[in-house]
């Protein structure tokens, strides 16, 4: 079963109230594949670095599985850098550059050896590119989920809906679904989202969870109450790298088993806010993962008698 992730890899710096780091690995594709990487083998990685992206990353990633032949390096230029500073309540961050550098001119070409690959995760990227791999892949991927943000919204919005028509899943944040559609009630902004094309909607809201639609129905999942956050960066990619992940590995892409992923989704991206960048990820054990999951079900479990 493999599993295509596209999307940055990246340097970033980042501010939160706890701390400051000038450069950091980061990038949707770099938090996505770590995350995966835990569920299954090979990722096949879509991106594009500059001569500054560490080697040891690389390996590192190559380690757990991830294939990097689809990884383009640009000798004469520097990676995507991105930085960002948040806010008090951590939910919401000012970008404060972006810098696209190798990105500009960043035309994916799939390899090969990742024709046939069953599932698809399109990350935060510009629409065209997000597409140009759509239309690469001579097979259809039986599930393709794809990530945005408010950015492409605000400057490829019409390639951004033309996407919407050929994808399963959409990736959004509550901010977003609003700006998507006008809507402030997340039911009435995911009944139109629903409407654009993609079957299955998740909703994220940081601390407060993520809600999963489909037709008529919704799952809510929690976030897990943490003592400390200290850095957001990479937890909407990680938790799409946990989801689209734990699908690949139970090769069950129903509603039902939707919620188990959102929950696997979740427990990652609790841990990806422990530390700057990927550094918790990187550290992560297996068992330290199935404990938290866990916790997931322990914090949602009750029983309920109204006989009396
Ligand atoms: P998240 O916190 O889940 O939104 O992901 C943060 C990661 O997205 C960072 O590591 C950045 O390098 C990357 N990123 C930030 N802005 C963009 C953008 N416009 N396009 C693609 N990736 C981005």
């Amino acid at each position: 079963m493999s599993l295509i992730v596209v999307g940055t890899m990246a340097y970033d710096a980042i501010e939160t109230p706890f701390g400051k780091t000038d450069r950091i690995v980061g990038g949707s594709a770099t938090y996505a594949a770590y995350a995966a990487s835990f569920f299954v083998k090979p990722i096949q990685q879509i991106s594009i670095v500059g001569n500054d992206f560490e080697e040891a990353i690389m390996e590192d990633l190559r380690e757990r599985g991830v294939m990097t032949d689809g990884v383009e390096v640009v000798s004469d230029k520097p990676s995507f850098f991105w930085s960002g500073k948040y806010h008090l309540d951590m939910n919401t961050r000012d970008t404060l550059i972006t810098d696209l550098n190798v990105l500009a001119d960043f035309k994916p070409v799939v390899p090969e050896s990742y024709q046939g690959a069953e599932f698809l995760m399109l990350g935060n990227l510009s629409p065209d590119i997000q597409k140009s791999v759509i239309e690469q892949l001579r097979e259809r991927p039986k599930l393709i989920i794809l990530d945005t943000m408010n950015f492409w919204m605000e400057i490829a919005l019409e390639g951004l809906l033309e996407n919407l028509k050929l994808i399963d899943v959409l990736l959004v944040n509550d901010s977003e679904a609003r700006q998507l559609t006008g809507e402030f009630s997340m039911v009435k902004a995911a009944r139109k989202i629903l409407t654009m094309g993609p079957k299955y909607l998740i909703i994220k809201k940081g601390e407060h969870g993520a809600m999963l639609f489909h037709g008529d129905h919704v799952f809510y999942a929690p976030a897990l109450p943490l003592e400390d956050v200290f850095d957001p960066t990479g937890a909407g990619d990680t938790f799409a790298g946990g989801f689209i992940g734990y699908l690949a590995n139970t090769k069950d892409i129903s509603f039902n088993n939707m919620k188990s992923a959102i929950i696997v989704g979740s427990a990652m991206a609790s841990f990806c806010v422990e530390k700057f960048g990927p550094t918790r990820l990187q550290e992560l054990t297996r068992e330290e993962l199935e404990e938290r999951i866990q916790e997931f079900v322990d914090l949602v479990q009750f029983e309920i008698d109204l006989s009396q």
